[in-house]
């Protein structure tokens, strides 16, 4: 255990969104730093049996904690390396465990790797109640795929999406990257315009970062591979705008783009830093003003919860301050901003007092704006989240 602070004593909401981790993935992608494992597929029924056994625990150990969920997310790694079947009996075992809000409010939402799902998956994971697929697509040229170490193809993806309308899916992300090594503007303005070809319902793109302990970090700092320049991601980036919003998507989220009524209500739960439960090894929750981690050992995770004892590797209580601060930092991702009297009634705390001169620095410096009783980031302040995300912390 690590980071314990002074319990504050600021109300909590009930719980409504609820997240499950899968944490096993064909192969490693280079640039990947979430908790994936790949080669381990022995050890899944080790983790299906305790993350059934877990959900159970949950529901009847903190019930009080939760209201209707109105989402459920499988998230990972790659949900469907495990068998659809198995996909569906764990949302079973969800559905029976909690309570839920009605079929029309719940959003149900599943990630799927094209290199391992068919038609027939797809129609029973839509038959077993997920109401929403985000595929993992990443790019439409098979070079680039190749290069991030993807164990699909350009045409494994469209199969993917068509298969998933025809399982009856009506609400579709798809993930794709931008500023990959060695692409050109044109590459991505191929990639975009492949992508809404397709019509999905929700976009998300997300510009490549290299992250630490990667092999792509190792790859960069050897010098054997480069980033394109940053004048030609920001081309990428004001083309996105163009493009996406010319075929009816509106940016909600710093990286996120939906048609009207599909922004994706799990992740707008997250960035409002609302209450959430996770399952799984290596998964955090969020209640009661505490983020709680799993262990990310299965063996252990699986250990701990077959004999009925705590799973947590950290667990970290929060102040008001530091849960208002973070409220602030995530909301200013939303393209909505932070609302100035949510904040106030949530944590009896002025953002605009609260921050003082940093907060007028940052409006006079064009990167953050004030107006509707809200604080948004501008447009330029979108592509310098980082650095004012940074002054607020
Ligand atoms: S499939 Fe996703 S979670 Fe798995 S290694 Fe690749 S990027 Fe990471």
């Amino acid at each position: 255990m690590a980071g314990h602070r002074r319990k504050s004593s600021i109300s909590c909401s009930p719980c409504s969104a609820l997240y499950l981790h899968v944490p096993f993935c064909l192969q490693k992608c280079p640039y990947c730093s979430f908790f994936s494992l790949a080669g381990k597929n022995h050890l899944q029924p080790l983790y299906v049996n305790a993350i059934s056994m877990q959900i159970r625990q949950t529901a009847a150990n903190h019930g009080e904690k939760f209201c209707r969920l109105k989402t459920i997310f499988f998230g990972g790694g790659t949900p469907t390396l495990l068998p659809a079947e198995t996909l569906a009996r764990l949302l079973d075992d969800c559905l029976a465990a909690f309570p839920v809000a009605s079929d029309r409010e719940l959003e149900i939402s599943i990630e799927a790797n094209p290199a391992t799902v068919d038609k027939n998956d797809l129609a029973m994971l839509r038959r077993a109640g997920f109401n929403r697929i985000s595929i993992g697509v990443q790019s439409f040229i098979d070079r680039e795929l190749a290069l991030l170490g993807r164990p699909h193809t350009a045409a494994d993806a469209r199969q993917t999406l068509k298969d998933a309308r025809r399982a009856g899916f009506t609400n579709i992300n798809l993930d794709l990257m931008y500023g990959l090594p060695g692409q050109k503007v044109a590459d991505w303005q191929h990639n975009l315009e492949q992508a809404l070809a397709l019509a999905p319902e929700h976009l998300s793109l997300y510009e490549l970062t290299v992250e630490e302990n990667t092999p792509f970090a190792e790859q960069v700092r050897r010098g054997s591979l480069r980033l394109p320049p940053e004048d030609d991601v920001l081309a990428m980036l004001e083309m996105t705008q163009i493009l996406v919003r010319q075929a009816g998507f509106r940016r909600y989220e710093i990286s996120n783009y939906a048609r009207s009524g599909f922004q994706c209500r799990h992740n707008i739960n997250y960035w409002q830093n609302r209450p959430y439960i996770g399952l799984g090894p290596g998964a955090v929750s969020c209640i009661d003003n505490t983020h709680y981690t799993a262990t990310k050992d299965i063996e252990q995770f699986a250990e701990h919860i077959t004999a009925g004892k705590p799973i947590w590797e950290d667990e970290e209580h929060l102040t008001k301050e530091e849960r208002f601060r973070e409220t602030v930092i995530m909301g200013l991702r939303m393209i909505a901003g932070v609302s100035i009297p949510g904040l106030r009634r949530r944590f009896g705390i002025d953002p605009v007092a609260y921050y003082g001169a940093t907060l007028d620095r940052l409006i006079e410096q064009g990167l953050l704006r004030h107006d509707n009783d809200h604080l948004r980031l501008s447009k330029r302040g979108l592509l310098l989240a980082d650095t004012v995300m940074a002054e607020l912390v």
